[in-house]
This record gives structure tokens, C-alpha cells and sequence, in this order.
């Protein structure tokens, strides 16, 4: 049984919820931290707990190059290799083999590229990523689709679009003939709520470029194929911030309203480069003005970071390379997102219409 989506309250076009996973309950709307290889970077597991992130995101492509999924698998999928037992959704490898990968070749079987680590040859395929995402063991994976690139004309945005609805079609389809050999099967059942999901849940994702018609296509397709959730693809792909905004409002508006929703490929990495988000705005700690300040960062922040250490000292590590410059600005960071999604989800509770999540991260 895939996971179970209760929704508690709406407010305009907000909803409150509770996505029931194999590996725990998330509230939602919420926050994915990015855990690319297996790892938040710079923090530990226990210290993630503590932060509190009730899922986290992983990288099918990154995974399957190093240390391979078969590593993964035989020591007990994601949740036994890093120790986390708190829920995981990883990505197809689509996005990574478009974005990362060189000289790639699609084709109607799959796609030929090369690893940007070795340049050593690979083959994804709808079959491919499900069977590596069924090993890595994530409780929501997602379909193989390809990522359109930006600016496409109409010819290539619509074939593009069809590709992944067939795709879509055939990640389902090894998806549902081989989902029992996830390697935790019958670990999590017995403890799952009588409602939990006792399987992984393959999302589909929607594409179509920035063509509101072609959006509101894949939408209606994907659905016809059947899914427990629905993301949206192929955004931050270099178009301007309004028309990312107006093509998830489009979209938004066509996907089942009882069932999760997923926006991909909005998250950052401002934690590495200094930037800070704050209640009271964007801070780049690396500016010389910080040098002799003594305030935390956020005077409104609970985290640990702004509770013990001052913006001078935090300006000093990120200047001098410390590594625990990454590691204190990503706790912050990763606070206040989660920090602020629980400030959305309670508005909601409150009937109070939401700002956009995307205007909610800036
Ligand atoms: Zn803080």
C-alpha cells in the first residue's frame, strides 16, 4: 500500500496535511533539506533529528555512481547505510543526467551518458532508475522523465512531454512488478500504522515546458496514469523567477486536490556561499561589516547557531575557510526553513491564505 495523504484544513489555495510514510508521518506543507549523497552536508544524523526535518531528498544519479546501489541495498537501503530512520523520497536520475552528465544521448529506450566523475559510460532507463530506486529504498521515489530544457520552441517542449508520459507509463509499470523487493520489506510493516504505507510511492511528474497548455496536457495524462502524488518538473531551469511562479500557479490548478504535490528543483545552497536567511532578511556573512558584530544572527531564531555564536565569529570562519563555517550556516539555514513552513502550516490552521512557498523561501 503506497503512502496515505490526510488533509486537515485548507485555506485558499494552501492545505494542511499529513503524508503517512513507511518511515514516519510528515506535516505538510514541508521542507525538503537536500541530502544529495547520502549525507546533509556538514551535519550529522543525530543533529538533523534534532533540527527536525521529517524527510529528507536524495540523488538516484549521484548514488548510483558512488557507492553504487547494490552497496546501498545489501546494507539495509538509505535508511540502514546512513543510519535515518525518519523518511527519504529520492529523484529519478533524470534531472542530474541532463544537468550534470555529458555528451548524453536520449533515445526511446533510455538515456547514454557519461559519470562527470570518471567519465565511464552509463545507461538510464524508466526499468533502470526504478529498479536503483527500489535498491536505495526511499519511501516516495519518483518516474523517469526528462527534464525539458528552457528555452525549448513547441515542437521540442511537445515531444519532450510525450517521451516522459511514455516514460511515465513504463515507470509504473516495472514500479508495480517489483516494488516488494525494496530492502526493508516486512522491517517497517508490523510497526506502521494501521493506515501507514507498507511500500515505497512513485510519484509522476508533470512537464511540459512553459506552456501553460501543454502543462495542463501532461497534468491530465499523468494523471490518467495513476499515481499517489504529482510533482512538478522542469522548473529552475534558467527561466525567470515570474514565469516559474505563473507555470506551478497553472499547474497547480489541474493536479487531484486529495493528493500530495511535489515542487521539484527549487532548493539552494546558499549555506556554502554565506547567505543567511533571517526573520528580518538575507544576510551575506561574508560582508566586512559583520567583522566586529556581536549580535547572533537572528535575535528571533531558537537554533543553536544564533543561541551560542556572533555574527563576528561566524563572518570570521566563513572568511577563513573553516569548515565549521559550512556547518553552522547550514544548521541555521535549515532551521529557519523548517521554521518557517511550520509558521505556514499553523497560518493555514488558522485559515489565513498562505504566501507562495516559493515567496515563503526568499
Ligand atoms: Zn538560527
Amino acid at each position: 500500500m503506497p503512502c496515505a495523504f490526510h488533509i486537515q484544513t485548507t485555506a485558499g489555495p494552501g492545505r494542511r496535511g499529513q503524508l503517512v510514510t513507511p518511515h514516519g508521518t510528515i506535516e505538510t506543507p514541508v521542507f525538503m533539506p537536500v541530502g544529495t549523497l547520502a549525507t546533509v552536508k556538514g551535519i550529522p544524523q543525530d543533529l538533523l533529528e534534532e533540527i527536525g526535518p521529517e524527510i529528507i531528498l536524495s540523488n538516484t544519479y549521484h548514488l548510483y555512481l558512488r557507492p553504487g546501489v547494490d552497496t546501498v541495498r545489501k546494507l539495509g537501503g538509505l535508511h540502514g547505510f546512513m543510519s535515518w530512520p525518519r523518511a527519504v523520497l529520492t529523484d529519478s536520475g533524470g534531472f542530474q543526467v541532463f544537468s550534470l552528465s555529458e555528451l548524453r544521448k536520449v533515445k526511446e529506450e533510455g538515456v547514454t551518458f557519461r559519470s562527470h566523475l570518471d567519465g565511464s559510460s552509463h545507461f538510464f532507463s524508466p526499468e533502470s532508475s526504478m529498479e536503483a530506486q527500489i535498491g536505495l529504498g526511499a519511501d516516495v521515489i519518483m518516474a523517469f522523465d526528462e527534464c525539458t530544457e528552457h528555452p525549448a520552441d513547441a515542437r521540442r517542449t511537445r515531444e519532450s512531454m510525450e517521451l516522459t508520459l511514455r516514460w511515465t507509463a513504463r515507470s509504473k509499470k516495472y514500479f508495480e512488478d517489483h516494488k516488494h523487493d525494496v530492502p526493508w520489506k516486512g522491517l517497517v510493516q508490523k510497526d506502521a500504522q494501521s493506515d501507514g504505507a507498507a511500500t515505497q510511492s512513485l510519484f509522476g511528474i508533470v512537464q511540459g515546458g512553459m506552456d501553460l497548455a501543454l502543462r495542463r496536457e501532461s497534468a491530465e495524462r499523468t494523471i490518467e496514469i495513476g499515481f499517489p502524488g504529482y510533482a512538478i518538473g522542469g522548473l529552475s531551469v534558467g527561466e525567470p523567477r515570474h514565469l516559474t511562479r505563473e507555470v506551478v500557479e497553472a499547474t497547480l490548478q489541474h493536479l487531484p486536490a486529495d493528493k500530495p504535490r511535489y515542487l521539484m528543483g527549487v532548493g539552494t545552497r546558499a549555506a556554502r556561499h554565506g547567505l543567511l536567511f533571517t526573520s528580518e532578511g538575507r544576510i551575506s556573512i561574508k560582508q566586512a561589516r559583520y567583522a566586529q558584530d556581536e549580535a547572533p544572527l537572528d535575535p528571533k531564531c531558537p537554533c543553536r547557531v544564533c543561541q551560542r555564536y556572533s555574527r563576528a565569529y561566524l563572518r570570521h570562519l566563513y572568511a577563513a575557510n573553516e569548515v565549521l563555517a559550512q556547518v553552522l550556516n547550514t544548521i541555521h539555514n535549515l532551521s529557519f526553513y523548517l521554521d518557517t513552513m511550520r509558521t505556514v502550516r499553523q497560518s493555514i490552521s488558522l485559515g489565513d491564505v498562505p504566501r507562495s512557498p516559493l515567496a515563503a523561501r526568499q
